[in-house]
């Protein structure tokens, strides 16, 4: 059966926890969710899900717990499915925009800079509906239910640090499983994936500093969004928190890709 590892060190763990296992129930799969605070409890794992919570802490905790490299080794060499939401979007980032008491050390994938509490402070978290095209329409509606989407001093990518993007975020796009590449990278020798952009923020929250930058406009479908879900080969990041919802969908999906990555369907 297939092992999906929740990193447990700190942040949103066990709502991850549950609602993966509330995702393999409804795909009628058995799937082993482990905690994960060791490198052996990360070894048993095929696929890995980083939550929220605060990355720099995250970061040193990572550190401490002598999770860092092997955390490089899992999403980078051996590239194993791994999502990160919020936090572990940041974690997940090659690079990160402001942070206060300087660097914090990333396990990186994601060929992006992410800008951290984009929104600004705790009180300016948010609900909103987002169209997220990549989710499967219903038998009975031609474009998915909005998904409703948690943003807690959430970060969005502010820049991209590849010129190989693929704007997949159009409101009337509806995915099919021949346009989706397969999320594990076959070839291991090849060259990154390209970068996939899977959802913006319309663009009433819009910074000026995004705004501001040429590469964003290029790819978001109205020029004013801000990039909140994306994948790059094995590597998926959301800057909401699904898991905070009751709403599985993601969770579902991505499982979905994990098992076909991993031929375990
Ligand atoms: N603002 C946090 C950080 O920079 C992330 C918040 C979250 O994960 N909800 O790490």
């Amino acid at each position: 059966a297939l092992s999906v590892g929740v990193l447990a060190l700190q942040g949103g763990f066990s709502e991850h926890l549950h609602s993966l296992r509330r995702a393999a129930a409804d795909l009628n799969r058995h799937v082993n969710c482990i905690e994960v605070r060791t490198p052996e409890q990360l070894s048993a794992c095929d696929a890995l899900v980083i939550p929220g919570g605060e990355s720099t802490t995250l970061s040193l905790v990572a550190v401490q717990s002598n999770l860092l490299e092997p955390l490089r080794e899992f999403v980078k060499v051996k590239r194993k499915p791994t999502w990160g939401t919020c936090a572990g979007l940041i974690f997940l980032s090659e690079e990160a925009s402001s942070t206060k008491r300087g660097g914090q050390e990333l396990v990186g994938g994601l060929d992006v800079r992410v800008h951290r509490n984009h929104f600004g402070r705790q009180r300016e978290s948010f609900v909103t509906d987002l169209e997220l095209a990549f989710l499967e329409a219903t038998p009975s509606s031609s474009k998915p239910p909005p998904f409703p989407a948690v943003f807690i001093r959430a970060p969005v990518v502010d820049k991209l640090l590849t010129d190989e993007v693929e704007d997949r975020s159009a409101q009337n796009h509806v995915a099919t499983e021949t346009g989706l590449p397969s999320p594990v990278v076959k070839s291991r020798a090849a060259k990154n994936a390209k970068v996939e952009v899977l959802a913006v923020l319309p663009g009433r929250h819009a910074s000026n500093e995004a705004a501001a930058i040429g590469d964003i406009s290029a790819v978001a479908p109205k020029g004013d969004g801000d990039i909140v879900a994306l994948r790059q080969g094995n590597v998926f990041g959301t800057s909401f928190h699904p898991e905070l919802t009751d709403d599985v969908r993601i969770h579902t999906w991505w499982l979905q890709q994990v098992l076909q990555a991993t031929s375990l369907n």
